[in-house]
């Protein structure tokens, strides 16, 4: 009765990777119990994680082919857009948040458009805003619930919330990826979406781990620019990032436990060094107490069976 912070079902988002194709199911090798899924099997799994109590979940996209603009990300019938179509008709109740990112759609794996010259290579922010806009809209036109930007361009909320509204989805929210961390946590994330980059790395446009002053900054630029929601990201390496933008803004806030974090969880416990229940519900349990009001997690379906339990 005492117990200051609670964990429920209520608040977890499970991720989902949907790639074409039909009854195909490839298991990440580095993720334990997480899919490659085409989406007649997607939907099968969104059945399972709605039934055990799971609210939502949060939509990547594999395509089948990829080009330097993207062209899969903002496609019609792009893959996301038909897993959302699908899951909104069969499964009206849950709630469909995608990812708005470039990179798993880019032949090069960067979250933007870039440019070669003879200083190197370089991300193009302001052209890159046109396209997390377009794919966005195309997300919210399919039927998506939330969209969630993840690229981290400078101005990208602005430019997604001001394109929606153009087109008359002006109910639907954004979930910034507010606060970015350029990470080693991401590790066995890239091979489901299969987005390394071909060159170079993400540390131009990601956050460097030593800078909490700027998060709060990055926050209230989205903030700012009309983000409903602010994610912070890794989770369990940055509860304090977590803590001081809950108490700076006071706003919705998401904690995202990154692939690694599940990772590593399940690899100590199936050599028997640690006790997996424990271990993850203490560190969701954390991020919550940090100030986190929704988490999203690998192990969302699970942790609502744990809690079901009792
Ligand atoms: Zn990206």
């Amino acid at each position: 009765m005492v117990r200051e912070t609670r964990l429920e079902a209520s608040q977890l988002v499970l991720p989902l990777f949907a790639r074409g194709g039909r009854k195909f199911r490839r298991a990440i090798n580095a993720m334990p119990g997480v899919f490659q899924l085409s989406p007649d099997e997607l939907l099968k799994d969104a059945r399972r994680v709605f039934e055990a109590g799971v609210p939502a979940v949060l939509l990547f996209g594999i395509p089948d082919r990829k080009d330097a603009k993207a062209s899969g990300a903002y496609a019609a019938n792009g893959i996301v857009q038909q897993a959302v179509k699908l899951l909104k008709k069969e499964l009206p109740g849950l709630y469909v948040i995608t990812d708005v990112c470039l990179c798993e759609y880019m032949e090069h794996g960067h979250c933007g458009i870039v440019q070669k010259d003879n200083r190197g290579a370089r991300i193009l922010n302001d052209p890159t805003l046109k396209l997390l806009a377009r794919t966005a809209a195309s997300h919210a036109e399919a039927g998506a619930d939330m969209v969630a930007p993840s690229d981290m361009m400078d101005g990208r909320v602005h430019a997604i919330r001001s394109e929606l509204d153009r087109r008359g989805l002006n109910e639907v929210p954004i979930m910034s990826y507010a606060a970015k961390f350029a990470s080693g946590f991401y590790g066995p994330f890239r091979e489901a979406a299969e987005s390394t980059p071909r060159f170079g790395d993400r540390r131009s446009y990601q956050m460097d781990a030593g800078n909490a002053l700027e998060a709060l900054r990055e926050v209230a630029l989205d903030v700012q620019e009309g983000a409903d929601i602010v994610m912070v990201k890794p989770a369990l390496a940055y509860l304090d990032v977590i803590y001081r933008v809950k108490q700076q803004f006071g706003y919705p806030t998401a904690a995202y436990a990154v692939s690694a974090e599940y990772s590593m969880v399940k690899a100590a416990a199936a050599n028997g060094w640690i006790d997996e229940r424990a271990v993850t519900m203490e560190s969701l349990l954390a991020m919550r107490r940090a100030g986190a009001d929704i988490i999203i997690t690998y192990a969302a379906v699970e942790v609502a069976k744990w809690l079901a339990e009792g």
